[in-house]
């Protein structure tokens, strides 16, 4: 049922979200990580869900026109039960989709790709398998697993997000370009704001030292 299917919040169009494409953003509360420097601890648990997702539905069908596509962040979105009802319904009005992840539910991000139901995939990597849990509580293995198959796949574009904790160190970035990006199309390296933060000097510099790992290395949040 439409009017059972609850979000925490979204945003009517943002033309930074989904590479080349204005789009609105759907926020899905619920997430099984707990990053020191997250940004949106109110969307840590589904109870957040609260705002009927039909509201969007009407946006986007009253306003199909003006936009290219959705993203979907959180949170972590396939954390949701009725994320593939959500996809289904946005994917009938033909726009495309974008599924921000944190990589912790490989499977989801499979059956959602194989499905047509995604049209992009961002995943964050957030440490090196040593730190993994230092910075978001919980272990990389899945992770690892979701990178694996997004570059190993041709079905969707993809990209690599990495956001510059000052707990992590050019070495670290390193391991997690030989760990994990190696060979990717696009990582993108974010600057963390939080205390302590690397200046946007220095993330430019750490990006310059890191673009053997990528086809494309960028720098975004500067
Ligand atoms: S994965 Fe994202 S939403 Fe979850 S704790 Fe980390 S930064 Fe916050």
């Amino acid at each position: 049922m439409k009017s059972d299917w609850r979000i925490a919040g979204w945003q009517p169009v943002s033309l930074i979200d989904y590479p080349g494409k204005a789009a609105t953003v759907i926020f899905m509360a619920g997430c099984n990580w707990r990053c020191h420097y997250c940004h949106n601890p109110q969307l840590w648990y589904s109870q957040a869900n609260n705002l009927p997702f039909s509201n969007v539905l009407h946006y986007l069908r009253t306003n199909r026109s003006l936009l290219d596509g959705v993203v979907i962040s959180g949170g972590e979105p396939t954390l949701c039960p009725y994320l593939p009802s959500i996809l289904r319904a946005i994917k009938q009005l033909n726009l495309a989709v974008k599924l921000d992840t944190n990589g912790s539910r490989p499977a989801v991000v499979r059956r959602l790709v194989r499905a047509k139901l995604v049209d992009f995939v961002a995943l964050d990597l957030k440490a090196p398998a040593s730190k993994h849990v230092a910075l978001t509580g919980r272990p990389m293995a899945a992770v690892l697993l979701t990178a694996r198959w997004l570059k190993a796949q041709t079905a969707v574009p993809y990209l690599f997000r990495t956001t510059l904790s000052p707990r992590l160190t050019l070495s670290d970035l390193h391991t997690i370009g030989t760990e994990m990006v190696n060979g990717a199309t696009t990582w993108q390296i974010q600057q963390c704001r939080c205390p302590g933060a690397y200046s946007a000097q220095k993330v430019c510099e750490f990006a310059t030292l890191l673009k053997k790992y990528a086809q494309d290395v960028v720098v975004r949040g500067l």
